[in-house]
């Protein structure tokens, strides 16, 4: 990189950065920050209107974070977080916006963001060792580097229904809710899915309408939140104890306190079992899942865990047959544990009907509501909380072609390869963050997110000081990666059913389980190992 890349120009129609960042969720933000500061040019393209990510589109309503706030909230800035107070235990939606825009004005970050403007492409010159990028409002930017921090779960899915634009009522997408909100009162609604979105919007979606439907596929495990505002004391001791807390944190394989027990599940009397799932039901939250060590390496240990749900399902739904329909039958923790306020209590209410569509998909979307095995239910409104092309839909929405032209299409069509989740062979001075092959979305995102930006951030200052241009990953040491993620992916009961995280809810999608579940401290050490050796698995030119 030379000192001219150091200033943005206009070049007749195309400007001249250091760095395009794509996306202005946490990780864009930050990244911003972190390369602004080092005096790199910088310029952020966002489609929506602001910054947020997540927190910008998901305003359905019941949305807030699964991780306590105190823990789910950047650690770079020690004033920032002695700041910003959190109000409740899990914060909802419109306070962690608010949080993502005191970042982004404290930071003074927005005069550097493109808003309103999806980047629609991005393609490798490898005469000049830079990136073209264009986007939907004729922009069109050469960039000594790129760095993709698209979101993992950023590019909703509304499922291939026959009919589904007939629909003369409303329709709605919980990761793209309309930001004046919505009122169901007097309405008959209908909500399609039943992952974590679903189960945070049911209970009041239900207090407001006349009538809900609930088209349900497979049951999901949901633990209790508990969710409470945040006790003052409790405040101060985090605060006087926050980098210890954090550093602990950091130590633990989600890089999250989830309070892990470590003895087995199977290694205990009955009695004692059911006390510490008790426990750990009254606490509420995932570390319902660090109840016992073992939950998600012995299928006798889950099993254990299941039952105990599946009972408390039982006691609080009425109606035996609803009880039963709501109960998973696979795994518990293989698809992401939900965390609910009411849900299951929800299916006692006489304006709530529960339709099984596992066995008879939904037919037909028509004009005035949804066919299931021939029989039509009326609606008003329809909202599909049906997720999201995970961890690949928002790059591969995008035409990258890197070395020779190659579109990442191509090379990702057996599924997603990548050195580190941060890098891809052929595509040089591309960067993805908490990009697929790192733990990313089995991790408090936050830290994770953290410790990918200030990687790339070191990668590029080295590269300056180098004078190199150019940092590419091999293609041994990225095969060497991906046989790892997959080897450790297969110790654990995760991979096994049909989640997000396999690609198993987008037709087509090849089965790969995507982030890696080797932990968070053994995956930091593996990228330092990575840089103490000379940036080894890099090409560096
Ligand atoms: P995002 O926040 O997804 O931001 C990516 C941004 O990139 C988006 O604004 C998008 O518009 C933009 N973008 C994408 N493609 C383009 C393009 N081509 N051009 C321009 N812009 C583009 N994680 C946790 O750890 N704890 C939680 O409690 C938690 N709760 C969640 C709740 C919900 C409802 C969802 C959907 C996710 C949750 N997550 C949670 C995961 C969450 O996505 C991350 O915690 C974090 O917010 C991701 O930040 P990000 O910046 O990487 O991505
Ligand atoms: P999701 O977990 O993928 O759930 C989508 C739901 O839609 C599933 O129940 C799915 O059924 C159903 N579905 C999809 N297509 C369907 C069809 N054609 N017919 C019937 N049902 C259909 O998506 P999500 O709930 O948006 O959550 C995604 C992730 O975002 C979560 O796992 C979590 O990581 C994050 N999130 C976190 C929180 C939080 O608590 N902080 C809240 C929301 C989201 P199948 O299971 O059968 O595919």
């Amino acid at each position: 990189m030379q000192a001219s890349d150091n200033k943005e120009a206009v070049n007749g129609a195309t400007q001249t950065v250091d760095v395009v960042v794509v996306g202005a969720g946490f990780a864009g933000m930050y990244m911003l920050h972190r390369l602004r500061g080092m005096g790199f040019t910088v310029r952020v393209f966002e489609t929506g209107s602001g910054v947020g990510g997540t927190w910008y589109w998901n305003r359905y309503p019941g949305a807030r974070c699964d991780v306590e706030s105190m823990q789910y909230s950047f650690q770079f800035s020690p004033e920032l977080q002695q700041d910003w107070e959190w109000t409740e235990r899990y914060a909802p939606q419109p306070e962690i916006l608010a949080y993502a825009n005191h970042v982004a004005d404290r930071f003074d970050l927005k005069r550097d963001i493109r808003f309103n403007t999806r980047v629609t492409a991005a393609h490798y010159d490898e005469g000049t060792a830079r990136w073209t990028v264009t986007t939907d409002q004729g922009d069109r930017v050469s960039a000594g580097f790129v760095v993709m921090a698209t979101g993992c779960l950023s590019a909703s899915n509304k499922p291939g229904i026959k009919g589904i634009d007939s629909f003369k009522g409303a329709t709605y997408h919980t990761g793209h809710w309309p930001h004046e909100g919505v009122d169901f009162s007097d309405q008959r609604v209908a909500v399609i899915g039943t992952g974590s979105s679903a189960i945070q919007s049911i209970p009041i979606v239900a207090e407001q309408a006349k009538h809900l439907y609930v088209f349900q596929r497979t049951p999901n495990y949901t633990v209790p939140a508990r969710n409470r505002p945040l006790d003052p004391e409790y405040k101060r001791a985090v605060k006087a104890d926050y980098p210890a807390m954090r550093a602990r944190a950091k130590t633990l394989p989600a890089g999250i306190d989830l309070r892990i027990n470590m003895r087995s599940a199977l290694g205990v009397s009955e009695e004692e079992r059911q006390q510490e799932f008790e426990r750990r039901w009254a606490e509420g939250g995932i570390p319902f899942m660090g109840s016992y060590i073992d939950l998600l390496l012995k299928a006798e240990a889950n099993e254990l865990a299941a039952n105990f749900v599946r009972d408390k399902i039982r006691a609080i739904v009425k109606d035996p047959k609803v009880a039963e329909l709501l109960s998973p039958k696979n795994v518990i923790g293989c698809k992401r544990l939900c965390v609910d306020t009411d849900y299951y209590a929800t299916f006692n209410r006489p304006n709530v009907t529960l339709v099984d569509v596992s066995e008879t998909p939904i037919e037909e979307i028509t004009p005035t509501g949804l066919r299931v095995a021939g029989r039509d239910y009326e609606v008003d409104a329809i909202v599909f909380a049906t997720g999201f092309d995970a961890m690949t839909g928002a790059l591969l929405r995008i035409d990258i072609r890197g070395r020779g032209g190659r579109p990442l299409k191509d090379k990702w069509a057996e599924g997603p390869r990548s050195y580190l989740g941060l890098t891809i062979a052929g595509f040089p001075n591309l960067f993805t963050i908490t990009g697929p092959g790192s733990p990313s979305v089995l991790t408090n995102m936050l830290p994770s997110i953290e410790q990918h930006v200030e990687w790339i951030a070191d990668c590029l200052a080295h590269l300056r000081a180098q004078g190199r241009r150019e940092l590419e990953a091999t293609v041994d040491a990225e095969e060497a990666w991906v046989g790892h993620v997959r080897e450790v992916a297969g110790v654990t009961l995760r991979s096994t059913c049909s989640s997000w995280y396999v690609g198993a809810n987008i037709p087509g999608k090849p089965r790969i389980f995507m982030p890696y579940i080797g932990g968070f401290p053994a995956y930091v050490q593996k990228c330092q190992d990575v840089v103490a050796n000379g940036y080894e698995g890099f090409a560096v030119a």
